[in-house]
């Protein structure tokens, strides 16, 4: 029996509220937490408070002139219609800058973005740090995961890359990084921030089909310039099952261990993907993140876990605190009842921990998925091995 962990949980009152607040999401960061706590899984685990992360460290990715637009006109942008300040003109201006820095449509500023994005940037690299200064092994920050933003543009509901920060703040003690993302969507901007390293390696397993966001990652994309055969794609089609799941994550995962050598890992677990999720688009339960972050615990190097998509809030709390719990080293099944506590009323009608089953077909054949996996794995082969700094 393994020696218990030394995991780290990175939260705080302040920033579960701020998590609450973003569109997307609404309140889904309070029920993650308070199912955790009610399964006591906060106990006997570091919990750290996240800071605000400032405007110089977020310029460690972002552009400068994004984080000024991002914060320094947010608020107008609400009401624009109805300020006194606005002339027709410098309403159309302000639009338009918006636009610039995709802060438009599913990434429009809203109440309390500013404290939203500082502590959501904040809490992944106060866990990286966590690791890189060995105060745990496991280091999780639910309200990160932020996948798809660029350095100059918010997208698909991310308004900051934590990962792409967090990554960098691992990179001051680990030499090789690597990042898989198990979100239903492609992590684009992680892997486009990192293309031309080949100190992170990137893999991202996700639905790839014609005009399903954000429309890149497919296995033909591999990286760029030195960083070729370090961002490696796992596209699958709809309704893919548990044992399909794991089964590719464990095999690209231990290909990419084996050549690539991580000394750190980071994993997205944008849940997303449940059945239950309104994109309704793979068919996955809790079991298939819980038993690929087992595989990837077991790996033994030190561990960052995020959160990312999830849509359908109690079963996306089910997931995280299913994972909390096999960080720790305990296991939640899925027949255990969600116990007392005041989000109770939203597990109805089971009030159990199985998250909804899959109602859809099962696109992805054994010979599709044999096939994908030994494309990736040559891939994975042939890229050149960063040398030592
Ligand atoms: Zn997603």
């Amino acid at each position: 029996m393994a020696t218990a962990r030394r995991v780290a949980l990175v939260r705080s009152a302040q920033s579960i509220c701020a998590a609450d607040r973003l569109p997307s999401n609404p309140g889904r960061a309070s029920r993650v937490h308070a199912l955790v706590d009610a399964f006591g899984l906060s106990k006997g685990i570091a919990v750290i408070e996240p800071e605000l992360m400032t405007d110089a460290a977020l310029a460690a990715f972002h552009s400068e002139e994004y984080i000024a637009c991002l914060f320094g006109q947010g608020a107008d942008m609400s009401d624009c219609s109805d300020s006194d300040g606005g002339s027709p003109e410098s309403t159309n201006d302000a639009r338009s800058r918006h636009e610039m820095f995709g802060l438009v449509d599913d990434c429009a500023p809203f109440e309390g973005l500013e404290e939203y994005v500082r502590f959501a940037a904040g809490g992944t690299v106060v866990a990286a740090r966590a690791l890189a200064d060995d105060k745990a092994q496991v280091a999780i920050h639910w309200e990160g995961g932020r996948h798809h933003c660029q350095r100059s543009e918010a997208a698909g509901f991310c308004y900051v890359n934590d990962v792409v920060l967090g990554i960098l703040e691992l990179q001051t003690r680990f030499e090789r990084v690597l990042y898989v993302d198990l979100d239903l969507h492609h992590g684009d901007g992680v892997q486009d921030a990192f293309a031309y390293s080949r100190r992170v390696m990137t893999v991202s397993v996700h639905l790839h089909e014609r005009g399903f966001y954000p429309n890149s990652g497919g296995s033909y994309d591999e990286g760029r310039g030195r960083g070729a055969g370090h961002s490696i794609n796992v596209p699958l089609r709809r309704g893919v099952r548990d044992d399909t799941f794991v089964r590719v994550c464990v095999a690209v995962g231990d290909c990419a261990v084996q050549a690539f050598a991580p000394t750190a890992v980071v994993v997205q677990c944008g849940c997303d993907g449940l059945a239950g999720d309104p994109h309704r688009a793979f068919g996955l339960t809790a079991d298939a993140y819980c038993a690929v972050v087992e595989h990837v615990l077991g790996w033994g190097r030190p561990v960052l876990l995020l959160g990312g998509g999830g849509y359908n809030r109690a079963d996306c709390a089910r997931c995280w605190a299913r994972l909390t719990a096999v960080a720790c080293g305990r296991s939640i099944s899925d027949a255990a009842d969600v116990p007392e506590h005041r989000f109770l009323a939203d597990y109805a009608p089971g009030f159990d921990m199985a998250t909804a089953p899959a109602a859809i077909g099962d696109e992805n054949t054994d010979e599709l998925i044999g096939t994908t996996i030994r494309a990736i794995q040559r891939i994975i082969h042939s890229s050149p091995r960063a040398e030592p700094r």
